[in-house]
């Protein structure tokens, strides 16, 4: 699904060089969202293993025959990715278009400004550090 109106300049308020595109989705959908950003050039991404609830509750999810984890929370996956802020309303709709099943608990994704980036092998900072060898930065200028 691609229902994700991309605006051509968004006004995030506040206003940032860097954004953390912050997903909360179900674990099954990770590998089909991950090699999709791979695809697009998305060469930096952090995930963990996280419990969590929202409307589905922890009521919902059925998994191998249970209908209630342990302690009530549902299990998902955040998936942490920073990009620039050119970048960000790509990944959204394509983080939408691989996690959506359009059930309750698809997830939910944040953007939350980022300050700076540095990378620690280098001491670069900003868009130097934020751009990664074979990124989306580099396949789109290489057309
Ligand atoms: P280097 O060129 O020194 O390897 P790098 O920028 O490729 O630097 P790594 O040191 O390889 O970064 O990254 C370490 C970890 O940091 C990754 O495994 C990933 O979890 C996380 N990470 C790196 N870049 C990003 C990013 N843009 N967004 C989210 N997580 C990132
Ligand atoms: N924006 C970076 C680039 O274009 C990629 C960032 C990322 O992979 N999270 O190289």
């Amino acid at each position: 699904i691609r229902a994700h109106n991309l605006p051509e300049d968004p006004d995030y308020v506040p206003d940032s060089k860097f954004y953390k595109v912050e997903a909360i989705l179900r674990p099954w959908r990770i590998p089909q969202v991950s090699s999709a950003l791979l695809k697009m050039g998305i060469r930096g991404v952090t995930i963990s293993d996280v419990k969590g609830f929202g409307a589905q509750g922890g009521s919902k999810e059925r998994q191998g025959g249970s209908e209630f984890s342990e302690d009530n929370f549902v299990a998902k996956v955040k998936m942490e990715i920073v990009v620039s802020k050119d970048q960000v309303e790509v990944v959204i709709d394509q983080i939408i278009g691989e996690a959506r099943t359009g059930e309750i608990g698809d997830g939910k994704i944040f953007l939350i400004p980022v300050s700076d980036v540095i990378r620690v092998r280098t001491g670069e900072r900003g868009e130097q550090a934020e751009r990664m060898t074979g990124g989306r930065t580099d396949l789109n200028s290489a057309v």
